[in-house]
C-alpha cells in the first residue's frame, strides 16, 4: 500500500480539523517500527513489543506544524486512525471506526479510503506478533461505546 496514497486520502477530513489527532492525544509505535523513529528521544521503550506515548500538546513528531516522519515511515496508527482493523487468528475480519475522530461517519462511508486501511493493516500483519496485537488494542481508548463497526 502506497502510504502517500493514504495520507491525501484523509487529508480532505483532516483539514477540516487543522489535524487534530497531532496535538493532545496518543501514539502508539510497535517495536518494529523504532527504527523510523531515529533522531527522536523516546520517553520510554516497548512494553510487550508496544509503546504508547501520550503527549498533552503537541505530539514529539510534529515539526513545523507537520509530522517529521517521511511518508514511508509514517506509523502504522497515524496512518490507520480512526479506521482499525479487527483481527483474529492472524486475519483481519472486519474494521472498526474509533469515534473520537469527528469525521468517523463520513470516513466510515469511504469504502476507497477504508479498504486501502485494510489492505495496509493485512500487508503489516506478518510483522504483527499476537501478544503486540493484544496489547496495542488494550486499554480504555478502545472501549467498546467509543467504537462503531464498519
Ligand atoms: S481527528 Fe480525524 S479528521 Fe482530525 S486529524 Fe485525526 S483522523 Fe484526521
Ligand atoms: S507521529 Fe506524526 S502523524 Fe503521528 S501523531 Fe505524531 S505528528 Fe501526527
Amino acid at each position: 500500500m502506497d502510504n502517500r496514497r493514504i495520507i491525501e486520502s484523509f487529508s480532505k477530513y483532516c483539514r477540516r480539523c487543522k489535524g487534530r489527532c497531532c496535538h493532545g492525544i496518543m501514539v502508539g509505535l510497535f517495536d518494529w517500527e523504532l527504527p523510523r523513529t531515529e533522531g527522536h528521544t523516546l520517553p520510554s521503550s516497548p512494553q510487550k513489543g508496544v509503546l504508547n506515548i501520550t503527549f498533552e500538546k503537541d505530539c514529539l513528531f510534529l515539526k513545523d506544524r507537520r509530522c517529521s516522519l517521511h511518508s514511508d515511515d509514517r506509523l502504522l496508527d497515524c496512518l490507520s486512525y480512526p479506521v482499525y482493523p479487527r483481527i483474529e487468528d492472524g486475519r483481519v475480519t472486519g474494521l472498526i471506526i474509533h469515534k473520537g475522530c469527528p469525521y468517523h461517519e463520513e470516513i466510515s462511508g469511504d469504502a476507497e479510503l477504508t479498504g486501502m486501511v485494510r489492505r495496509m493493516w493485512e500487508e503489516n500483519l506478518w510483522r504483527l506478533k499476537p501478544e503486540q496485537v493484544a496489547e496495542f488494542f488494550s486499554g480504555e481508548f478502545w472501549a467498546g461505546e467509543m467504537l462503531m463497526e464498519i
